[in-house]
């Protein structure tokens, strides 16, 4: 097992993956920014190292910066976390390079998947159902425009190298394929150092759907069920849950024997999860696979009863999948996550700034993951997630209630966060009923705006 594990991330998951290593009994290396200096991660890890200014890109994005402060501490091994290098190639490629183990998949993996054209034919070619669309990031607007005719309108432009619910464009009239796929390109270049551009048919009103995926160095890959995470804001995730409501056991344990299938064919180690798209007649097409962690991992965690970080771990370290996974996995009761960003609760507007006082809550199946306290300063420079409510019930009803009660009892003053909103959601009827797509929110939002007005129906 590793002796020593450097961090190379900040906020929540650092706290997080600090707190695995610490179960495990390895001593850990935080990096941080000039922002960061007051940061939890910082206080928690045994030793920290400032790697640079406050902006990303010249801090925790820097890679000669990370990597200095990797040799200079002599840790085994990297991880990760979410976002910033995680799914980055070059940075895996490098770590392997200094004999330092990037704790994620191999190097060859990250880089095919981190091509969404490339995973989808990956993906079809592993048989998995993948939307009608492009073999090949196209060319030309004609090539798209022959293409979408064939396939039919509407259609979803998205970058290659897209992420985080950008670099997309809906078409849905072959008149302004042109100039979408022109801005998408664009875009592409700009957001994503590769202009390439693919195409698949555009589901109206999908449900996202993934499923967690462990692999480790032996080629054994388990597939540990799915998280429902069609509660979102401009493709970006809000609310997710596990089980889905609209998975039943038999779906469930045929998708998961198809994925382990899969992903032991292109040999796929550590954790990953492979997303898909639900249509109304309840079919799941495969859209990408990331590579890494995700932000939303503890309900699996809370419906498995499988520590995902402290897994990471251990398969990186060269352990056997069967001494993580043992026997048939069902998922025990219902989880939920609320993403409490440090946002305006209803325009969605970052709020930086210091948090006068936080109150934290607890009690049966609650759980916080944060990396926030009473005093400290919340950094314009990063993503706005400051901390994720975790409710753990034994049904879906039971874990409402307990996010409903938890909510109710989380105090964060001196910044805006999203916890009145997420209450809103809570207590609307589709939300209890399971009654959701991707643009649920979209409708929501002109519901209140409509209020008074009886409920408009789906
Ligand atoms: P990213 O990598 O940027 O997260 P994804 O490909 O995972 O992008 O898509 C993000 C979200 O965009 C999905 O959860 C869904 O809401 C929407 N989306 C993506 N592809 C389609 C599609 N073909 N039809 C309908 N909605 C889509």
């Amino acid at each position: 097992m590793f002796k020593k594990v450097l961090i190379a991330n900040r906020g929540e998951i650092a706290v997080r993956v600090i707190s695995a290593c610490k179960d495990l009994g390895i001593r850990t290396v935080a990096v941080y920014s000039e922002a960061d200096r007051e940061s939890l991660h910082v206080r928690h890890a045994d030793e920290a190292l400032c790697i640079g200014p406050p902006r990303s890109k010249d801090s925790y994005l820097n890679v000669p910066a990370v990597i200095s402060a990797a040799e200079i501490t002599d840790v085994d091994a990297i991880h990760p976390g979410y976002g910033f290098l995680a799914e980055n190639a070059g940075f895996a490629d490098v770590c392997r390079e200094s004999g330092i183990r990037f704790i994620g998949p191999e190097v060859e993996t990250i880089r095919q998947m981190g091509d969404k054209a490339e995973a989808r034919k990956q993906a079809r070619a592993a048989g998995l159902p993948i939307l009608p669309g492009s073999e090949e990031p196209l060319e030309t607007a004609r090539e798209a425009l022959s293409l979408a005719k064939d396939i039919g309108f509407p259609v979803i432009l998205k970058a290659a190298g897209g992420g985080g619910g950008r670099g997309m464009r809906i078409v849905r009239e072959p008149s302004e394929l042109p100039e979408l796929f022109h801005q998408a390109r664009h875009e592409a270049a700009v957001s994503f150092q590769s202009s390439d551009v693919y195409l698949e048919k555009y589901i109206e009103g999908p449900r996202h759907i993934e499923f967690q995926i462990l692999g480790d160095n032996h080629g054994n890959v388990a597939a540990l069920g799915e998280r429902e995470c069609s509660i979102q804001r401009r493709h970006q995730k809000l609310i997710e849950e596990a089980p889905s409501p609209r998975i039943d056991s038999k779906t469930r344990n045929r998708m998961c024997r198809r994925l382990e299938k899969a992903f032991e064919r292109v040999g796929y180690s550590n954790a990953g999860t492979a997303e898909f798209l639900m249509d109304d007649e309840s079919e799941l097409y495969f859209i990408e696979l990331n590579a890494r962690i995700q932000v939303e991992h503890p309900i699996t965690e809370a419906v498995t009863g499988i520590d995902l970080v402290k897994s990471q771990l251990l398969l990186a370290a060269g352990e056997p999948l069967s001494s993580i996974v043992s026997g048939k996995i069902e998922p025990r009761g219902h989880a939920i996550e609320c993403r409490i960003n440090a946002e305006n609760p209803k325009t969605f507007v970052p709020s930086a700034g210091r948090i006068t006082q936080m109150l934290l809550p607890g009690g049966p199946g609650i759980r916080v993951d944060t990396a926030a306290y009473s005093g400290w300063f919340v950094p314009p420079y990063y993503d706005s997630l400051v901390a994720k409510l975790i409710a753990h019930g034994r049904d879906r009803t039971e874990a409402i209630s307990r996010m409903q009660r938890s909510l109710g009892m989380m105090l964060m003053e001196g910044i805006d966060t999203l916890i009145p909103f997420h209450e809103r959601v809570m207590a609307d009827p589709d939300f209890v009923l399971g009654n959701f797509d991707t643009h649920y929110l979209d409708r929501f939002a002109q519901r209140r705006a409509d209020a008074g007005m009886s409920r408009v129906v789906k």
